[in-house]
């Protein structure tokens, strides 16, 4: 696939952190073609991390969540639609529909939708009083709902549960954590490290319920009252929040030729495009909406964090340009819970092997290795870090785990004397 030569209209679908990485890094290139930028929700473009952070706790007001200021956006030379939802896309003549009948035409066309958060009907879909968060309404309506006291049920362990959790608790709010998994955002951060946000949650006062699933909402007159667990007790609750993960926003793309991936053929949803970003011809997709191929592993990998998004973004622009783009990094996350700032580059995960090679997880500060095991189960090398209070070394070990370092002697001397390194 390659770009059309001199796009001169280029149309971005979707305006948050991956539309503003592509438009404004079109406009750094010196492009001064045509820029429109769709986006379903009012208002400027504004970031999603604080929405379970800083904004639930009221310690930021809205204004300071925006990605740029407007003087920005007037500056970039952007026709922003906002409210206005793409409802369909006529590849063939190049076209987006857009949900007031118009339709815009495009000579590159960025696929940016991101994802939405998933909301099973038997949890109470529809009830007053259960909500998920995934946009700056949710975020109010939770910050409203918990400011008015009650008692939280959080369905999903995971980043927005968990982090909605601690926020919750910092408020003085008593919660309930339910999740299926054995111990929270256990899938990420593997057993060990899990372990520790669980003995975090349960010394700030969660109930967490973990290994357990919930079987549905319960309601009086419209308004959720609880939620019966799967081993048949009741939890009471006045919110429930249903943070159960998310889905990529593909909807508006149903009947077009962009190929969309099926979880069980592809392993993976979302709009499938190549290691750089391009769906079809005159068509390429970044952040949560997007499957890249993965040169090395041959699969496609969706991947739903912030800086992720922008990597892709900048990739995209480029690309579609006709510029050699930079390709994203390496995969890096962050999440704020209590007084843990974790932060992670590379692979990790409940697969993987870990050991911590500084500090401890009991006291909060510490760097952990993951490593992928060979034959013996020994972990070969350094595919991922993860810290806590020590930012600085973050970046030390973020170049070995792009180097792919030997997994180093003192992990595998630690496991001799540490409790805390596992399957070693
Ligand atoms: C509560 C919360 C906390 C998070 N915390 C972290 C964190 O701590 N660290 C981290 O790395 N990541 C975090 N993330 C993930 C991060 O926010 C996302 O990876 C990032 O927002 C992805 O950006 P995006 O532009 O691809 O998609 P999105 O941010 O989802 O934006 C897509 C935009 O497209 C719009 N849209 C969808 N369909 C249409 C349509 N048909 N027409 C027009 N517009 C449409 C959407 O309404 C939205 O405005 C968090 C996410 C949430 C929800």
């Amino acid at each position: 696939m390659s770009a059309a030569p001199e796009p001169r209209r280029l149309v971005v679908v979707g305006a948050s952190a991956a539309g503003l990485a592509v438009v404004e890094e079109v406009r750094r290139r010196g492009f001064t073609g045509e820029v429109t930028l769709i986006g379903d929700e009012p208002g400027l473009p504004y970031d999603r991390p604080p929405l379970s952070k800083q904004l639930l706790a009221g310690e930021w007001d809205t204004d300071r969540l925006l990605l740029r200021p407007r003087e920005q956006w007037e500056a970039l030379g952007v026709t922003h639609l906002p409210a206005t939802a793409a409802v369909g896309l006529d590849a063939g003549n190049a076209q987006v529909r857009l949900v007031n009948r118009t339709a815009i035409e495009y000579d590159a066309l960025v696929i940016a939708t991101g994802a939405r958060a998933v909301h099973p009907p038997s949890l109470g879909a529809g009830l007053t009083g259960v909500q998920v968060l995934r946009d700056l309404t949710d975020a109010l309506r939770l910050r409203g709902a918990l400011a008015q006291g009650g008692r939280l049920v959080v369905v999903g362990a995971g980043f927005v549960g968990a982090e909605a959790a601690a926020v919750a608790r910092g408020m003085g709010v008593p919660v309930t954590m339910v999740d299926p998994l054995p111990l929270p955002m256990v899938n990420v951060l593997g057993e060990e490290v899990a372990r520790t946000l669980a003995e975090r949650h349960e010394a700030a006062g969660v109930d967490l319920r973990c290994g357990v699933g919930v079987g549905e909402v319960v309601s009086e007159g419209g308004r959720a009252t609880g939620v019966v667990l799967d081993d048949g007790s009741v939890v009471d609750a006045s919110t429930v929040l249903v943070a159960v993960g998310a889905r990529p926003a593909v909807d508006w793309l149903a009947g077009s030729d962009v190929p969309l991936g099926d979880r069980r053929r592809d392993g993976v949803e979302g709009v499938l495009c190549d290691e750089r970003g391009q769906a079809a011809e005159r068509i390429w997709a970044a952040g949560d909406v997007a499957a890249w191929l993965d040169p090395v592993t041959g699969r496609h990998r969706r991947s739903e964090h912030r800086l992720a998004a922008a990597e892709e973004g900048r990739a995209v622009a480029a690309g579609l340009l006709g510029a050699e783009p930079t390709l994203p990094s390496l995969p890096y996350f962050w999440s704020d819970q209590y007084d843990l700032k974790l932060q992670s580059y590379g692979a990790t995960g409940r697969d993987l092997a870990f050991a911590v090679v500084e500090g401890s997880l009991s006291d909060g500060r510490f760097i952990g290795l993951y490593g992928h095991r060979g034959a013996d189960g020994r972990p070969l090398t350094v595919d991922g870090v993860l810290v806590n209070g020590m930012a600085r070394a973050l970046r030390t070990w973020r170049q070995a785990v792009l180097d792919r370092a030997p997994w180093p002697a003192e992990a595998a001397s630690a496991a001799a004397d540490r409790v805390s390194v596992t399957h070693l």
